[in-house]
């Protein structure tokens, strides 16, 4: 049994599973979800249920938030019964959601004033990564504090790297993630070229994942339009979120543009559905 308490907050897509980790890993695990009715598998496998992030962390040494964007990080620190609504002096706060750099240099200096630590660490790699523990995880903030946590890290990923100050993994994640838009825009065209041409999808499909150009989310993503099943792993708005937030940070190409703005003429229809829900909005 691992003595580290830790408290969990965020249950979407990627917290559930990223949570699940924790707890097959033999740490106590106390979780919070805004929303009500998420937490019945965690709790299943032995979870604690706090009602408040304020009560979450008064009862845990380490918290993980895993969460939408800035305002809902803002949100779980600033609000009546947030993290800040408590002590936070010698607790460590991780945020593996994807933000902005200028967020977490807020939170950490905030958290620094008042006696505790904070660490930016996002992760690489959707779901299915998260079920099994292969995430991809950047982190920014103290070395010495990374060091700290990295076992518990590496339960959730396959690598932890420190990249160096606050905001140094908002950063590396961002630049991951414009080129995940890219990709994404480049294999939905491509998809949609070969079509037109009279190329089956699933024979184009086989030929590229067996080419020189063959990679994981292909495979993924293929297999979803294949089955022509768009329920998010990664939701469309959460990609233009991102370009945005690189776009905040001096990100200015003309394929991030194009990308940013096929995405967001997407999200009105599609933003509740996985990003190569793309395909769609580009065909109509
Ligand atoms: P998701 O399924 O949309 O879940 C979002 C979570 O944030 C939910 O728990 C939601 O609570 C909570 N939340 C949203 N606004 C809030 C607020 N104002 N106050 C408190 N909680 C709030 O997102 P996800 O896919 O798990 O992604 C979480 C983060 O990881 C995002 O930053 C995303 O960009 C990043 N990420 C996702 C993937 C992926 O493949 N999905 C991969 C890598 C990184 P409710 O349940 O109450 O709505």
């Amino acid at each position: 049994m691992n003595t580290t308490k830790i408290g969990w907050i965020g249950l979407g897509n990627m917290g559930i599973p990223m949570a699940e980790q924790l707890i097959k890993a033999g740490y106590a695990v106390t979780i919070y979800n805004r929303s009500k009715g998420k937490e019945a598998s965690l709790k299943e496998m032995g979870a604690s249920i706090a009602e408040t992030p304020k009560a979450l962390i008064a009862t845990t040494d380490v918290v993980i938030i895993m969460v939408s964007d800035d305002a809902a990080v803002d949100q779980i620190f600033n609000d009546k019964n947030g993290l800040f609504g408590a002590g936070i002096s010698g607790k460590m706060i991780i945020n593996m959601s994807t933000v902005s750099p200028a967020i977490s240099k807020n939170m950490a200096e905030l958290c620094k004033e008042k006696g505790g630590q904070y660490l930016d660490a996002p992760v690489s790699g959707s779901v299915k990564q998260a079920e099994t523990g292969q995430l991809v995880i950047m982190v920014g903030g103290d070395e010495a504090a990374f060091n700290e946590v990295k076992p518990i890290l590496e339960k959730m990923g396959k690598m932890a790297m420190y990249l160096g100050d606050t905001g140094a993994g908002n950063v590396a994640k961002l630049a991951i993630n414009s080129l995940l838009a890219l990709y994404t825009q480049g294999l939905a065209e491509t998809v949609l070229f070969a079509n037109q041409q009279g190329i089956k999808t699933g024979d184009l499909l086989n030929l590229l994942n067996n080419g020189a150009i063959a990679n994981t989310f292909t495979k993924i993503k293929g297999d979803a339009i294949i089955a022509d099943n768009y329920k998010a792993a990664f939701a469309l708005k959460h990609i233009v979120k991102d370009l945005n937030l690189a776009k905040d940070i001096g990100l200015e190409s003309p394929l991030a543009q194009t990308a940013l703005n096929t995405f967001e003429a997407a999200t009105a229809k599609f933003g509740e559905e996985d990003l190569i829900a793309v395909i769609k909005h580009i065909k109509e």
